[in-house]
């Protein structure tokens, strides 16, 4: 190889950034810790801010609970020692107003950091004591060598700092000048990573000049345009994940294919079933009945809200793959669902001659034995349970319909570990918490969804109403109506981790509150602290009419059906989130009568409580419901910490760019579709790109 070639495999943007002037091996390591290990990736460190005339309010201007940025001069700072230690810096700006900032304890670094007279610029949500306002921990830059830019009307950017970066020198005007080298020495190395057709047809900026833009922006124009272009960019490769990984499964037509429905399917569907399915329904099964006949694996996800009949159309999945020979699982989020299952399960095909095993944790061992041995020899057709079903020694003999209940409740793990303990067998996705479409672009992109959006015929949409304190008695009496006509009732209180024993305590209390208030009516508890037996058997009580109220926790929070109940009454109802507010009123209205939730909720509330409260009491669509709780929380929490797959995005953003999002999307399949292996000479870079960017995130788009 001659010298020229050599150098010509190394890219020099792919240099440890250690290497880079102005760095060193000190700095190297704030670097890396924010994910810049290369010249490349430092290119990609966006700033988190900017600052121009148009961005900073005058202190006299500022409003209580408004993010907001102000620039001014540090008058004075003091460490108080007396009550709260905290360290305390005052600020004055050119309006002539005056701003408190406080640390406290534990961000005690910041005293050494200002000297009076220095300008700097804060940002943060002012609050208000008496007639003055106050920052507690804002952000900070130190603005002594901007003071010429500023006044000129530049636009000046504010990379992430802190501690770290204060203590190897990294201020912001160092980082600014870090990055202008490196743009001045190696900017003309960085490649359009977007084919030119794309770049066309959606009016974006080029590559290059977008990150100079982004970095040092002209005007606020510029700017913008460049933000979007690095946006679609952004989403584009991430639908470029979604979409090769769906071309990957299409590709490898090995999946299993049932034929024309058989005698089980038509058995449940014609004559078991004691209701007309609705049309939603019908199409669901239809959908399934299609992708296995394709001869492609199926990987769809049933999306329909609480109480639309989702067990149903799972259960005729299954009988389809039966009927074509082959074993069917179904997966369910916690034990008093699996086992709410399994009894349906019994219950409709026994009497089909067929048999259906449940597994649940803490099973005596021979009677697990006697489980494994049977679905390993294929003489159980059904095994329904938790997650102990996805353990290694749980082998069937020829899997080919697995159903994840509740998917949302799984982690990415758990499903893909479900797909192995088959040959490549269908999968069928079901979530009663319906995602936004925003977020389902993102999340299962490469699933196929059908949407069920109808509720059975009979239904009556529940009646939700708002109540406090003071009219409990009132809130109890009209429980008693519905009692004395035959109906049963949940009260629900909240279990909120860290204090669980306390939220225990709460339950325990209102049960036996409740016994006493509703005498001679008979109330059971169910709690997470119980046996799966006890709980078991209390669930069957009120299962059976046994018992008339169900104190829970939130344990009964998805998939528990009782269509007799009537009432569902929510303590503290201001604690709990949106979706689960909507999961837990899907308990009720699940029969023909009218039903009720009623939400008890303290005067003291947050604003976002409130608007939780009132979201709930307007509207019974769960759609709705979820676009709120995303605004609400952004995208980030919506699925709360579990390992949700959720990408990390680090410019773009899934709820406020959602029509971004939808055009690269479009633009990545289209591309896809076209060029499967990208080997087209114009769409090289893209797939270096693609390549170098993809690998870690390519375990997340497998099944969802
Ligand atoms: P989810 O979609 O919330 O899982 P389920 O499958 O638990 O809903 O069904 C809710 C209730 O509706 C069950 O009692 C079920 O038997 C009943 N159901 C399902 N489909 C129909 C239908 N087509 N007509 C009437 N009732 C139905
Ligand atoms: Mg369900």
């Amino acid at each position: 190889m001659t010298e020229q070639a050599i150098q010509h495999t190394e890219n020099p943007l792919d240099t440890d950034i250690q290497w880079l002037e102005g760095v060193g091996p000190r700095r190297a390591e704030v670097f890396r810790k924010v994910g810049v290990h290369t010249f490349r990736d430092l290119f990609r460190f966006f700033p988190r801010r900017y600052l121009d005339r148009t961005t900073v309010t005058p202190i006299r201007q500022l409003q209580e609970g408004i993010a907001t940025t102000i620039v001014g001069r540090v008058v004075s700072q003091n460490m108080i020692e007396a009550g709260k230690k905290r360290f305390e810096m005052q600020v004055e700006d050119e309006s002539g107003g005056r701003i408190n900032c406080v640390w406290f304890h534990g961000h005690q670094w910041v005293r050494r950091l200002f000297i009076n007279g220095e300008l700097v610029a804060l940002h943060g949500s002012p609050q208000k004591f008496g007639r003055s306002f106050s920052f507690t921990h804002p952000d900070y830059d130190k603005l002594e060598t901007e003071k010429a830019s500023l006044t000129t009307g530049r636009i000046i950017p504010l990379y992430p700092g802190g501690q770290a970066w204060d203590r190897v020198g990294l201020s912001n005007k160092a980082l600014r000048h870090i990055i202008y080298g490196l743009f001045k020495k190696y900017g003309l190395l960085l490649d359009e990573n977007l084919p030119e057709s794309i770049r066309k047809k959606y009016s974006l900026m080029e590559g290059r000049i977008a990150l100079r833009a982004i970095h040092f922006p002209k005007s606020e124009e510029e700017r913008e345009l460049a933000m979007h272009r690095l946006k679609f960019e952004e989403f584009f490769f991430l639908q470029m994940l979604l979409a090769t990984t769906r071309q990957q499964v299409k590709k490898t037509a090995d999946g299993l294919v049932f034929e024309a429905p058989g005698k089980y399917f038509e058995q449940f569907t014609q004559t078991v079933l004691p209701f007309t399915l609705t049309n939603a329904q019908l199409k669901a099964i239809s959908d399934v009945l299609e992708d296995t006949r394709s001869g492609y694996p199926m990987n769809r996800l049933v999306q329909g809200d609480v109480g639309s009949g989702k067990t149903v159309v799972a259960i005729a999945a299954m009988l389809h793959a039966i009927d074509s020979g082959y074993q069917a699982a179904f997966m369910a989020p916690t034990e008093i669902l699996a086992e709410q299952h399994y009894q349906s399960l019994c219950r409709y095909l026994e009497p089909l001659g067929l048999k259906v095993h449940l597994l649940v944790g803490g099973q005596h061992k021979k009677r697990r034995t006697e489980i494994l041995n049977d679905l390993a020899a294929g003489d159980a057709q059904i095994a329904v349970g938790t997650h102990a079903i996805i353990e290694d020694k749980v082998v069937f003999k020829a899997l080919g319909m697995a159903v994840v209940d509740e998917q949302h409740r799984f982690g990415v793990m758990q499903r893909a570990r479900m797909f192995d303990k088959g040959q490549r067998p269908h999968m069928l996705l079901m979530t009663a918490t319906p995602i936004p479409r925003s977020l389902a672009m993102t999340v299962y992109g490469d699933l196929d969804v059908t949407i069920m959006n109808e509720l059975p015929a009979n239904r009556k949409p529940i009646k939700t109403l708002l109540r406090n304190e003071a009219r409990r008695g009132e809130v109890y009496e009209f429980m008693r109506t519905e009692l004395r006509a035959g109906r049963q009732a949940y009260v629900v209180y909240p279990l909120v981790e860290e204090s669980e024993k306390l939220d225990l305590k709460d339950a325990e209390n209102g049960f036996e509150q409740i016994t006493e208030a509703f005498r001679p009516y008979k109330a059971g508890l169910v709690h997470g602290r119980m046996l799966p037996y006890e709980k078991e058997e209390e669930m069957k009580r009120f299962k059976d009419g046994t018992l008339d109220i169900l104190v829970a926790t939130t344990v009964i929070e998805v998939g528990v059906d009782v269509p007799n109940a009537s009432v569902m009454v929510i303590e503290h109802a201001e604690r709990f989130g949106l979706s689960q507010l909507h999961q837990l009123r899907g308990r009720v209205g699940r029969g023909t009568e009218q039903s009720y939730c009623i939400l008890m909720a303290d005067y003291k509330q947050s604003a976002e409580a409130k608007t939780r409260l009132e979201v709930m009491v307007g509207t019974t669509d769960g759609f709705v419901i979820s676009e709120e709780d995303l605004k609400l929380r952004g995208a980030g929490d919506f699925f709360g910490t579990r390992q949700s797959g959720l990408p990390d995005l680090k410019i773009a953003n899934i709820t406020q760019d959602a029509d971004i999002l939808a055009r690269a999307r479009e633009a990545a399949f289209a591309l896809v579709a076209d060029d499967p292996h990208l080997r087209i000479p114009e769409n090289e870079l893209t797939r270096n790109h693609f390549l170098r960017s993809a690998p870690q995130s390519l375990g997340m788009a497998r099944i969802g």
